[in-house]
């Protein structure tokens, strides 16, 4: 069984690649510092999958405990998702999106070369391409000035890769440029879980539906779309974990070195309301939301071009935006009792 590096692996999109790559018979090595994660993900991972799995608790940025890990296991490949995420929070707090971000990926890197281990996949983000020129968004569009550090870590971290890249012929890597990840796994035994006030859309309707929060506010409805509120990729975080096995499959395929970007995202553009309708339909309950301002830094409508994850590497969505969100209220209600 081929041993898998997973940095972040506690997290949301982490913990359910776990799951996936344990059902492709991949042995991933947990990597994660617990900033964003609760230790019990582990145990409900290893629930899902029947299987135990290897954890250190650490900091990717960790040079020593990345030689351990090295040494201890042998590591075919890199799935790096540890990074931190909150938009709102970069703006105030740049240094730390630098230092994690850009730190974070740089160690590993570091540690990948010195082990010769050469098969990187990277979370990157649609955040890469801001307001696009055109509709659906493919790879090649312009990558935008980022709105926020957060924006900005993802576009170095890209470059960064990029260069080695050309300075390494050998080196292998696929940046999957996520859309918007919604839903949780189908027991409800992993799913989101963010501290404090949810900074993305569904945790914080699911919260709203339990009684946490008492209304939510959609910001704007004036848009020049076909309700007048914001359009996304929303695309539930099982199809998401399962491309990153296909992308890790490729490169672990491939015989020479590679560095290609791919959309991951499911083509299909929503609106904020109709999310909000799909949501209250699949739950039988009503929210309570009212229309706010504009929110500095929203772009208007970004969706997917996802023929190239297609062509590239065999994968595509195929989990519908009703069950992404029956699934993530399943797990908030979950939460209600545990
Ligand atoms: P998450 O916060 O749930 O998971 C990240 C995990 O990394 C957490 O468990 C955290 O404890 C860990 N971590 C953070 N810094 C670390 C460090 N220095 N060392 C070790 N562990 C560390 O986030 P997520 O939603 O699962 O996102 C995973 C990746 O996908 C991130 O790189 C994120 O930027 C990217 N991404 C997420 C989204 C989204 O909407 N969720 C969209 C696009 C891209």
């Amino acid at each position: 069984m081929k041993n898998i590096l997973v940095t972040g692996g506690l997290g949301f999109i982490g913990s359910h690649t776990c799951v996936e790559l344990m059902n492709s018979g991949f042995n991933p090595v947990i990597l994660d510092n617990l900033s964003n994660s609760e230790i019990w993900i582990k145990d409900r991972i290893e629930k899902i999958a029947n299987q135990t799995v290897s954890f250190y608790n650490g900091d990717c940025r960790d040079e020593q405990l990345l030689d351990t890990i090295f040494s201890n296991e042998s590591i075919h490949g890199i799935i790096h998702f540890a990074a931190s995420k909150a938009v709102g929070e970069s703006v105030l707090e740049p240094l730390k999106y630098y230092n994690n971000n850009l730190g974070g990926l740089t160690s590993i890197l570091e540690a990948s070369k010195k082990h010769n281990c050469l098969n990187l996949v990277f979370s990157s983000s649609c955040t890469v391409y801001g307001t696009p020129d055109s509709l659906p968004v493919d790879e090649s569009a312009k990558i935008k000035t980022a709105e926020s550090p957060y924006g900005t870590t993802k576009i170095v971290c890209e470059r960064i890769i990029q260069d080695l890249s050309i300075a390494d012929s050998t080196f292998k890597s696929i940046l999957l440029r996520y859309f918007n990840p919604i839903g949780a796994h189908e027991t409800s035994l992993i799913g989101e879980l963010p501290l404090g006030v949810p900074s993305n859309l569904v945790p914080f309707i699911t919260q709203t539906a339990a009684g946490h929060r008492n209304s939510l506010t959609v910001f704007g409805d004036d848009y020049n779309t076909k309700d007048g509120s914001c359009v996304r990729d929303f695309i539930h975080v099982t199809d998401l974990a399962k491309a990153h096995i296909k992308a890790l499959e490729f490169l672990l395929n491939k015989n020479e070195g590679i560095c290609e970007t791919v959309n991951i995202g499911t083509g299909n553009g929503n609106t904020v309301l109709e999310l909000i309708n799909a949501f209250e339909k699949v739950s039988g309950k009503k929210l309570n939301y009212s229309i706010g301002d504009r929110r500095s830094g929203d772009v208007e409508a970004v969706y997917a071009d996802a023929s190239k994850s297609k062509e590239l590497l065999g994968w595509e969505a195929v989990i519908s935006l009703e069950q992404a969100l029956l699934d993530a209220w399943n797990w908030q209600q979950s939460l209600e009792v545990n």
